[in-house]
């Protein structure tokens, strides 16, 4: 298979744009959940480069539970966070979840998301093959280790060698946490597959004072970076407060997070 490591035994690095992934260092995405609006990711944006993130995360098409909870700006939301990215020195990644979007978001991203519950969405994973971008595949809510490289395969067998997977964690009998984060699919992925894989310590926990201690971790874990929801108010954010850091305790995760680096 493409994405296997039998078929390409070196590592594969993912360029976005000058940003290497997979390269040996350990690279962070940090954002909001939501965009919420211009000030708002403005400040964010400014907070993710303070603490030396790369990559700006944001969601302008935000799958939520309810059809009653907030949606997303749409074309908006992805028009202001590419404002705020370049206005600081930032790459951007968002998620789409429709085919009608793609055109939309590759105006405006640097890394297209797939979303864990589009995991085996396999049309939406094939139309975003073609698009030749970056694609960060999130792993499914119930998804095998095995699904999950299957749905990379759907991607690759289109042309496209830029997949980065992304453990966000997954479903289980345990409720005390939003999900339970596999950090063993890191040493696992690397073994079976020649892709980057970073982790989602956010949503893998889904408890803000959870999300330092298992960024760490993911560090260790010999992951090529992280993506982690920030947000100026986490109390009052639009959507996943509960899992986000405020710029004093994202600082003090990024310089613990340094430290592991240089060790490791
Ligand atoms: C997100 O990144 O905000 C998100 C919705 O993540 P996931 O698809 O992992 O639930
Ligand atoms: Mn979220």
């Amino acid at each position: 298979k493409l994405t296997s490591r039998e078929f390409h035994p070196q590592d594969t690095v993912v360029d976005v744009d000058g940003v290497k992934i997979g390269d040996g260092s350990f690279v962070t995405m940090a954002g909001p959940c939501s965009v919420e609006g211009e000030e708002q990711i403005m400040e964010t944006a400014r907070m993710a480069k303070a603490g030396g993130a790369k990559i700006l995360r944001g969601g302008a098409y935000k799958p939520r539970t309810s059809p009653y909870a907030f949606q997303g700006l749409g074309e908006e939301g992805l028009k202001i966070m590419r404002k705020a990215a370049d206005a600081h020195g930032l790459k951007v990644i968002t998620e789409v979840m429709d085919e009608a979007h793609i055109d939309v978001v590759c105006e405006y991203a640097d890394i297209i998301q797939i979303g864990a519950r589009n995991m085996q969405n396999f049309r939406l994973l094939e139309a975003v093959g073609k698009t030749g971008k970056p694609i960060g595949l999130k792993r499914g809510i119930s998804g095998t280790i095995q699904e999950w490289l299957n749905a990379a395969e759907y991607i690759a067998v289109q042309g496209n060698s830029k997949i980065i997977f992304i453990e966000r964690g997954i479903r289980t009998y345990e409720t005390a946490t939003r999900n339970t984060f596999d950090l063993s699919a890191v040493p696992l992925i690397k073994k079976l597959s020649h892709f980057p894989i970073i982790v989602d310590p956010s949503h893998g926990t889904g408890v803000w004072d959870l999300v330092a201690p298992m960024a760490r971790a993911g560090v260790a874990s010999g992951a090529d970076g992280m993506i982690v929801e920030i947000h100026p108010d986490p109390l009052h954010a639009w959507s996943d407060g509960e899992q986000s850091l405020n710029e004093k305790n994202y600082l003090t995760m990024m310089s613990e997070v340094e430290i592991m680096v240089e060790a490791m």
